[in-house]
This record gives structure tokens, sequence and C-alpha cells, in this order.
């Protein structure tokens, strides 16, 4: 088969193939954990499904405008004034199938070919292969310490005359550290200064814990939205649980968005009207839900960490927001894809290696499924690492084995 030279350069998603892996051997009855899947458990809020419901009764659904329903654009504006402390219009938005559309639509709309654009280790696993798929160059500035925020230095030092844009995740996946306010501020007046685009991906900012805060980059920017080069990426996903209804958005200058919007017009024509029904709904309806989700999550981590803690050799570093964690299991095994590999098979847990993270000798391990499996989660994957425990364990009355 003849495929084009950079569609043979992309990785699949990791995330998903073990997805595929855990559904298969739990298709044979194997009673499978899955730590991998970054998805909470609720039910989308009732206010979207309403919205949603009441489209689809009307039996009425068809194409709409190519940036997005223009209540869901308001909408938008709204929730970024509210958030942000920033007005905008609602021509500074366009809405997507999905936040990771509406990120590689950003970076469509701003790379030309043979650009470099900046990632910051340890980072979202789609943030390299987007670059490659708009035949752009990933320069990825490498993990430097268990607090997971890049040093600015390190960042400067990876601009050079052909860098166009710097990708940043904060809260992040996968180690959840919320990036400092001297962070960003400095990420701003760099890419001020170098004239670059600050491509913000903002999915988890209202999954924040213990009261703080995620810092964002309009803060510390004088510009008006129209002249900045700041791109803020956003989405019902995460914040309110919506993952299958894939409705994301982008905040940015007017011109950027129209360059954006005529190339998802060529893709999608327009997200869907049924979905984007159900994303106005969430964010304009009662807000209990994120706020309920928040502190899920955050319930979640404590108890993960409890566990975390009790395995020797293993440096934990705490989340701060998102549902993800990022053990350092090195002192077990160096190889994150190994480990990984010997816990999906020996204590039927799924994690995800770190390396694909730029995280090499780290599990990625999420934390927003059901509490009880994710302390079941780490008591297995402590029972696999411990030579000195015993060698079989009972799972119900399904027997696993060490060696
Ligand atoms: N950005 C990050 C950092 C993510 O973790 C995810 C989802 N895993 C996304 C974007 C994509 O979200 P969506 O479901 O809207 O595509």
């Amino acid at each position: 088969m003849k495929l084009s030279q950079m569609a043979r350069s992309i990785a699949p998603s990791p995330t998903l193939r073990l997805n595929e892996q855990a559904r298969l051997l739990r298709e044979r009855g194997e009673p499978v954990i899955h730590l991998g899947v970054g998805e909470p458990k609720n039910k989308a809020p009732r206010a979207a499904i309403e919205r949603a419901s009441a489209l689809l009764e009307g039996g009425y659904v068809k194409y709409g405008p190519t940036a997005g329903q223009p209540a869901l654009r308001e909408a938008i504006a709204g929730y970024t004034e509210t958030f942000y402390g920033r007005r905008i219009a609602p021509e500074n938005t366009i809405v997507s199938a999905s936040a990771k559309q509406s990120i590689y639509n950003a970076l469509v709309s701003v790379v030309n070919p043979g650009d470099e654009v900046i990632i910051l280790a340890p980072y979202w696993v789609s943030y390299p292969e987007m670059v490659r798929l708009v035949y752009g160059v990933p320069v990825i500035v490498p993990l430097r310490d268990a607090a997971f925020e890049p040093q600015i230095a390190a960042v400067e030092a990876a601009v050079s005359d052909a860098t166009r844009a710097i990708i940043v995740n904060s809260p992040n996946n996968p180690s959840g550290a919320v990036y400092s306010s001297a962070f960003v501020a400095a990420l701003v007046d760099l890419a001020e200064r170098h004239d670059l685009y600050l491509i913000m991906d903002d999915i988890y900012h209202q999954l924040v814990f213990d009261g703080s805060e995620a810092p964002s980059a309009y803060r510390f920017t004088q510009r008006d939205v129209d002249d900045s080069t700041i791109i803020v990426i956003n989405g019902i996903s995460k914040s309110y649980g919506m993952t299958g209804f894939r409705i994301g958005w982008a905040v940015a200058a007017r011109q950027v968005v129209e360059v954006m919007t005529a190339i998802q017009g060529q893709i999608i024509t327009c997200p869907s009207p049924l979905t984007q029904a159900a994303a106005e709904g969430a964010l304009t309806g009662s807000q209990e839900i994120v706020e309920d989700l928040r502190r899920t999550m955050q319930a979640n981590r404590d108890a993960m960490l409890d566990e975390l803690h009790a395995i020797p050799g293993v440096r934990v570093t705490r989340p701060a927001g998102t549902f993800y964690c990022l053990p350092d299991f090195s002192a077990y095994n160096p190889s994150s894809e190994a480990l990984s590999d010997m816990l999906l098979h020996k204590a039927l847990v799924v994690t995800v290696p770190g390396k694909a993270f730029g995280a090499e000798g780290h599990l990625r391990l999420s934390f927003s499924g059901n509490r009880e499996d994710l302390i079941e989660g780490i008591r297995r994957i402590k029972w696999a690492l411990d030579p000195s425990g015993p060698n079989e364990i009972y799972i119900g009355d399904h027997k696993i084995v060490r060696d």
C-alpha cells in the first residue's frame, strides 16, 4: 500500500490502544482495572440533556453556521468573561467537534510546513503528532524535575528563527501540575517578545484542588484579544464530564478565528448542532455539576496518593488539578513501557507508560474512575512490585499469579 510519508510518521494514540487492549481482556472475562482512561463517571448535566432533547424532539437537526451556533458562541463569550475576566465578542470564538479538533485547527491555521512548535514535557500525547500532521516540527523542552514545571530559560533556549508557536497545558495532562502565575506570566512575555502564538490548552482549568486556581494567560497580557497571539482551547469533555458529546472551542483574535472557520468549513461544515445545544445547556445551566466533579476528583486524588505512598521507592508529586497522577516508578523499572505491560498482564491494571508523555520512568495513573477501583488498582500494583508478597492473589474467584 502506498501511504503518505507524513501518515506513516504518525503514531496511534497509546491511550486509545490501551483502551482497546483492556476491552479485549474484559471481553475474555478478566477483571481489568482501568487506570488509563481520562473520563469522569458522571452523567451529563440535566440542562445539557434537556437542550439536546428539545432539539431532537423537534426533529429538525440540520447544518448550522461553520463557526458554531450563535447561542453557544454567546455562551462561550460569557464563560470567558466569567472565568477569565475578559470581555470578548462571539466572533472571537469558534466551536469544533472536540477540543482535540480545536487544537488541530489552531495548528493548521498558524503553522507553515517546517515551522517549529515548542511543547513542554510532560506533554499530552497528541501534541507532537498533531504538529507533525500539519508538517510542523515538534521541539520538546525536556522534563526537568518532579515539580513538572519547566524552567522558562529552557523554553527560551528552545526558541529559534523557525519557532511559530508554543503549546501549553495547565492544569497538565499527564502530571496534574498547575503552572505558577510567575511561569505563565513569563510564557506570555516570551511569546509576545518573539511574536509566537501561545496555544493554551485550558481543558482542565476548572478541575483544580485545595482552593487554588489555574492562572490564565490573559491575566498577563495588556493586549486586546484581537491583537493577541494567545489562543485558548477549552471544551466540555473534562469539567462537565461530557466526553461523548465531542464539543470543544477556541478563543482567539478574530483574524485567526476567520482562518480557522474557513478551514473547518472545508472539513466538517459545522460541529453537530445537537451536541452544541447540549454544550450550551452545560455552560448556561447550573454549574453545580462542575463543583461536584471537582470535589469527587480531589477525594479520588487523596485516596490514590494514600495508596501510592504505601509503595516503597515510588516518588509521587501531588497533583494540583486534573485527574491524573504521574508517579516515578524508575526504582522498579527504567522502562515505563515494560513496566506498564507487566502490570497489565500480571496485575490486570491498565496504566499509561510515561514515555508517551516525554516522562520515561513514570506511569500515568488516572483517578477519574470509581474510588474502589483505583484503590484496588494501586494495591494490585503494590502486590505485583513486591517480591516478598504472596506469589498469587485472588480477585473474586479469579487467580492471578505474579511469576
Ligand atoms: N487536551 C488535553 C490535555 C486532553 O487531555 C484532552 C482529552 N484527553 C483533550 C485536549 C481533548 O479533549 P476533547 O475530548 O474535547 O477532544
